[in-house]
């Protein structure tokens, strides 16, 4: 990665970067206030629970992103932290934050979902 490649992808981070911890700070603005009847009550914790499921979604991304600045501080941005390998140019320009190659990224994922799929074991015990 050239210097010039380096500084073009922090200047896309440090902008995805503000984006998310401006959106991060505006939820904290987001009160929930004393709904007067049930129905609102069931509206409310429908938004409360989209707004935390937002949150929870972008301060992932959040902490991508830093860790990829990072990675562009210390000189090991645009490899792969599985294999070492250089991610494709094409995938850091759709991903800037990506931390592994296609490859690895695969892999990473199925091995999360398999890790998560003990929570919906049940469905699948009552169907046999
Ligand atoms: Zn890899």
């Amino acid at each position: 990665m050239t210097r010039s490649e380096s500084r073009h992808f922090q200047g896309v981070l440090q902008a995805k970067q503000a984006e998310l911890s401006a959106f991060a700070r505006g939820l904290d603005d987001i009160r929930i206030e004393q709904a007067p009847d049930a129905i609102d009550e069931v509206q409310n914790a429908t938004m409360r629970d989209l707004a935390i499921r937002n949150l929870d979604r972008d301060s992932r991304q959040l902490r991508l992103v830093r860790d990829a600045l990072r990675r562009i501080e210390d000189g090991s941005f645009g490899l792969c932290l599985r294999c070492d390998e250089l991610i494709s140019p094409k995938r850091l320009n759709a991903v800037p934050w990506a931390a592994y190659c296609l490859r690895c990224q695969e892999h990473v994922d199925r091995a999360a979902a398999a890790e998560h799929s003990g929570d919906s074991g049940g469905d699948f015990a009552e169907a046999a």
